[in-house]
């Protein structure tokens, strides 16, 4: 059987704007949430680095999908600082840490989909995504029918990580 591994081909929103306008700041949901006057809480924002922040993903492949986001508005890795890559690798280091803690996962997804084409919902700005797995969590739900069968609310899910981020001094 031949598998097309696409976990994260799913949309961070689902407005038409940010599918119109991939690469413009203002319709950039990262972007916008930064500017918006929500609370940590309401937006999903685990954690605030010096130069990235850590946000639950809206729309998580499974519980505790992560994502590191530099604050900058910026496409590629290569158009980012080195100080700004350099931290998204070392907090995605700890996200390791924090998932196997939190979720004892078999396994775990740590990567980034550049440009619309190589499969980010946000094209116009970077980000990493940490995810947990388990063996045989892509279920007939998940391939048959496109829904994800997600045990944990976001709002809980917010909690422990936060927590466990905090507990672990990231
Ligand atoms: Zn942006």
């Amino acid at each position: 059987m031949d598998y097309l591994w696409t976990p994260w081909r799913y949309r961070y929103v689902s407005s038409k704007t940010d599918e119109s306008s991939p690469e413009s700041r203002e319709h950039c949901v990262f972007c916008r949430i930064l500017a918006s006057e929500a609370s940590d809480r309401d937006a999903l924002i685990v954690h605030r680095a010096e130069h990235n922040f850590v946000i639950l993903n809206r729309y998580p492949y499974t519980s505790g999908h992560m994502l590191v986001v530099p604050f900058d508005h910026v496409a590629s890795l290569a158009e980012a600082p080195c100080t700004a890559t350099e931290e998204m690798m070392r907090l995605t280091r700890q996200l390791e840490r924090v998932l196997r803690s939190l979720y004892a996962p078999d396994g775990i997804n740590i990567g980034m989909n550049i440009g619309r084409a190589g499969g980010a919902g946000v094209a116009g700005h970077v980000h990493m995504h940490a995810l947990p797995r388990w063996i045989a969590d892509s279920n007939f739900a998940t391939v048959i029918g496109e829904t994800r069968v997600l045990p944990e609310a976001l709002a809980v899910t917010w909690e422990r990580v936060r927590a466990e981020i905090e507990r672990a001094s990231v």
